[in-house]
């Protein structure tokens, strides 16, 4: 069975451009919706993306919506812990799809490294 873990070296996640998420409105609450827009830099991705080294600057302090965690997820997408890997892996392939591309690199080494 494929198990979800984040990869090092992505940081798909952490492209913002709201155009690519024409859905925030529908798991973000008012404060979070502002918050995410407030970290979209220029380029779409986050002001807290290191792009060098591919990693969240403030990993420990990251908001809720930015972790893949049980209460995160259900509360955004009523989804229950017993589902939350299936549905993590299909975010992370399509968010890794969507920025780096379908025969990307980056989406076979989430690929591998879950198990599919
Ligand atoms: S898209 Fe998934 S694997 Fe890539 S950085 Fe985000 S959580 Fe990690
Ligand atoms: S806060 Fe960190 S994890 Fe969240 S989008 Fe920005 S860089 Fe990525």
């Amino acid at each position: 069975m494929a198990t979800w873990q984040c990869v090092k070296q992505c940081g798909a996640c952490c492209q913002l451009d709201p155009g690519d998420r024409p859905d925030l409105e529908a798991y973000l609450s008012e404060d979070e919706l502002a918050l995410y827009l407030s970290l979209i830099g220029p380029d779409g991705w986050c002001i807290h993306f290191d792009s060098e080294n591919r990693e969240c600057q403030i990993y420990p302090d990251r908001p809720s919506f930015c972790r893949v965690e049980a209460d995160s997820f259900e509360r955004m997408f009523g989804i229950q812990p017993e589902e939350l890997n299936d549905f993590a892996i299909e975010c992370c392939r399509q968010q890794i799809e969507g920025v780096y591309g379908d025969r990307s690199l980056e989406l076979m080494r989430f690929n591998r490294a879950v198990g599919i």
